[in-house]
């Protein structure tokens, strides 16, 4: 189709579409984790001893033994041929932000050619994909290939459903011949164990004797838009880039707020609804879903688990959210900022740490001052935040990220904590060496006697913070909503790992002077305050004068870009961080540096080419079509001695003139290939090739709001964002 008439096709198909018929949802408790193979299933089908080493393996991290894997994969198998699996996959989750899965067979075929399903516990533990076509950041050369993926028993198998049949999946970690971890599982699971490490230190100083394996666990907020597919098929920037690289602000936007928890549209709902039991059969505890604050946005949140499992169930979820959409009609955006001018999507990480014997150790309870665990943790996080702050702005660095972060409707790019009233005061006693009673938030009373009174929070909650404590966990709001929760994770538990370290030598000493527990907690802490408090921050994170502050008073850092950010992982601190915590050797450490890098500069790569190929074939046409109208009627009008005003014409004419300057511009500046280093080429497609693709977007827009509408060919905003 060419000109807009795809563009009106699109409207018509909209206008005339059945809607989908609705599923009655299944009950619950029919298809909770049916397709799961998880404990519960494994009790059923292993041996008491079997059973016992495995559920080990899964609380504690302990060694499973080849004969156990071997029983372990047969009930495994028996299970999923049961419901009618064929093929297995181990699945794993490369450098990139994607997930990868590589299908065999069950099958095997003996001497007198009848075919048998067979699997070992060789072939459940470990995979042979190839090392060197995942991104690799030159640790594998391309003649290097072999790599291996190795059952993750913490995480459960379980069965993928699709209309071509069905597939038992097998999470899994990712590594090369030489060892080194390719992918996001193994560091995870490595600053899952560092942390749990430090924290035993710092519990047993604190006289905890009975100490269960500490985990991290992470509830992640996941915001997405959805656009019907037809409008989506006439626009190659959602198609190829996710966003759109073009497209004027529509007359009404998200201004008068009445999206946000508004009404669910009935099209909308029944994909969720569709999209949740897809979810419950696979175990993962869907628990709210709303309207965002953008038209045609919406937010799904999980309740939290285990953090590896729940970096599993994200990865799922948003292969699920993707396809479920596609059913139907939807294309499901998970980018950053689909559309200039509204809100963006962000995924919220909420985090802990705690174990079955202590419980919650960021849950500060009634009385947070006399909790002298919950203050440790708690502490520990604040100097975290501190010194390793450009560490998790490089752990949510993307392309996508930057046209989010630090704009008017999303954290800023600087990090700090927020810490809610009570806490700061707590925090604030400390550091003047005292420890006084926290006040409670006191009872909720609205003067009706039909409203049942109820207690108040003890802190308000803060939009403005990119990490803030809400009341048993904290909430890293800056992660982009299409990356892996992974890399967040990482970064916290091991930074926490760190900082737990440094408390229990700084205890140690304390306590073997001889001074009671709670005078060396406050003295520690107060240490702790003195040096890093400067990074607690309860105002108005958006403000001008925070960003000022922040940098000139508090020497926090404002790092606006992913090209900024990436570079914090070759500092030496940070290298020595993951060293010192065996998260990550230095060259994982760099390998990962090299495909972020790699991975930005190709995304923005890939979207200057399309701006330049959607300005030459798309706009470009529409607006000289216009022109030569507006040529012949003025013509014709001049023939019959009528004067028609030319300032239309000009004024067109003036902005296609200067779009396409600015694309000659943007084709010379691709052209460049002689970087000195990487970071200089991420800088450049950072601030010149970005701010060039924005110039030809500046001129396209007012085209735009020039140009005939009839002679439009890209779905316009007012289009897309409203859903029917
Ligand atoms: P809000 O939008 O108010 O922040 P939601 O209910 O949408 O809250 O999401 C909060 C997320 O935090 C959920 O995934 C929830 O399960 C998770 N969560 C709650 N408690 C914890 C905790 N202790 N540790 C980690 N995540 C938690
Ligand atoms: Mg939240």
């Amino acid at each position: 189709m060419s000109g807009n008439e795809s563009r009106l096709e699109a409207i018509h198909q909209i206008t005339n579409r059945t809607p989908m018929s609705v599923k009655t949802p299944e009950s619950l408790d029919k298809i909770w984790a049916c397709d799961v193979f998880n404990l519960a299933k494994m009790e059923e089908a292993l041996s008491k001893n079997a059973f016992k080493a495995l559920k080990k393996t899964v609380q504690t991290g302990a060694p499973l033994d080849a004969a156990t894997a071997d029983v372990v994969a047969a009930a495994m198998k028996e299970w999923a041929v049961s419901k009618g699996v064929k093929f297995f996959s181990h699945i794993f989750y490369p450098m990139t932000n994607i997930t990868a899965e590589k299908h065999d067979g069950f099958i095997v075929t003996n001497a007198d050619g009848r075919a048998i399903t067979e699997f070992t516990g060789s072939l459940l533990s470990k995979g042979e994909p190839d090392g060197s076509s995942f991104p690799n950041g030159s640790i594998r050369m391309t003649s290097a290939a072999r790599g291996y993926t190795a059952w993750d028993p913490t995480s459960p198998a379980y069965i993928m459903q699709t209309d071509n049949g069905a597939t038992l999946m097998i999470p899994s970690v990712f590594m090369s011949w030489t060892g080194e971890a390719l992918d996001k599982k193994i560091p995870l699971l490595r600053s899952n164990d560092a942390m749990n490490k430090a924290a035993q230190k710092v519990l047993s100083l604190m006289g905890e004797t009975d100490i269960a394996t500490l985990n991290s666990s992470c509830g992640a907020e996941q915001e997405y838009f959805l656009v019907d597919s037809n409008f989506a098929n006439a626009r190659p920037d959602l198609l190829l880039a996710g966003r759109t690289l073009f497209g004027a602000s529509p007359a009404k936007g998200q201004q008068f707020d009445d999206h946000y928890f508004g009404a669910i549209p009935a099209r909308v709902q029944v994909f969720m609804q569709d999209f949740e039991d897809q979810l419950y059969r696979l175990g993962i505890p869907a628990k709210t879903h709303h309207n965002e604050v953008a038209p045609a946005q919406f937010e799904i949140a999980p309740y939290f688990e285990a953090a590896n499992v729940a970096a599993d169930h994200q990865q799922l979820m948003m292969t699920l959210m993707k396809s479920t959409a596609k059913k139907h009609g939807f294309l499901c955006l998970l980018h950053e900022k689909p559309f200039a001018g509204i809100n963006g999507s962000g995924k919220h990480v909420n985090w802990s740490v705690g174990n079955s014997t202590q419980g919650n150790l960021l849950d500060p309870g009634s009385t947070p001052h006399d909790n002298l665990n919950f203050l440790l943790f708690c502490g520990a996080v604040i100097r975290g935040v501190h010194l390793f702050g450009p560490l998790l702005r490089a752990a949510i660095a993307s392309a996508g990220n930057d046209h989010r972060l630090g704009a008017n409707e999303a954290p800023p790019a600087i990090l700090s904590v927020y810490l809610g009233d009570q806490l700061e005061k707590v925090f604030k006693d400390i550091k003047e060496g005292k420890l006084t009673k926290s006040e409670a938030g006191g009872m909720m009373d609205l003067g009706l006697s039909q409203i049942l009174h109820f207690e108040r929070d003890p802190g308000d909650r803060n939009r403005t913070s990119p990490f803030a404590f809400t009341g048993n966990r904290f909430e890293f709001r800056a992660v982009g909503s299409a990356q892996s929760v992974s890399g967040p994770l990482v970064a916290m538990n091991t930074m926490l790992a760190d900082s737990l370290n440094w408390i229990a030598g700084k205890l140690e000493g304390e306590l073997n002077k001889g001074v009671d527990q709670a005078a060396a907690v406050i003295s520690v802490l107060k240490e702790l305050m003195d040096k890093h408090g400067n990074v607690v921050f309860g105002g108005d994170g958006y403000s001008s004068d925070w960003h000022k502050m922040a940098v000139e008073e508090r020497g926090l850092k404002n790092i606006p870009t992913a090209a900024d950010a990436l570079p914090a992982l070759r500092e030496e601190s940070v290298k020595k961080l993951f060293k010192s915590t065996g998260v990550l050797t230095p060259v994982e450490l760099e390998s990962r540096f090299e495909v972020y890098a790699e991975q930005y500069v190709l995304s923005i790569e890939v979207e200057a080419k399309l701006v330049v190929d959607m300005a030459k074939t798309v706009i470009y046409p529409a607006a000289t079509r216009y022109l030569s109208d507006l040529a012949m009627t003025s013509s014709s009008m001049a023939d019959m001695g009528i004067e028609l005003d030319s300032s239309t014409m000009t004024m067109v004419a003036g902005e296609v003139n200067a779009m396409m300057a600015a694309v000659a511009e943007l084709g010379d500046a691709m052209g460049k290939h002689d970087f000195a280093t990487t970071e200089e080429h991420m800088q450049f497609c950072a601030n010149e090739i970005r701010s060039l693709m924005d110039k030809i977007r500046l001129h396209a827009d007012a085209l735009e709001a020039e140009v005939a509408d009839e002679l439009w060919p890209l779905p316009k905003y007012q289009e897309m964002l409203f859903i029917r």
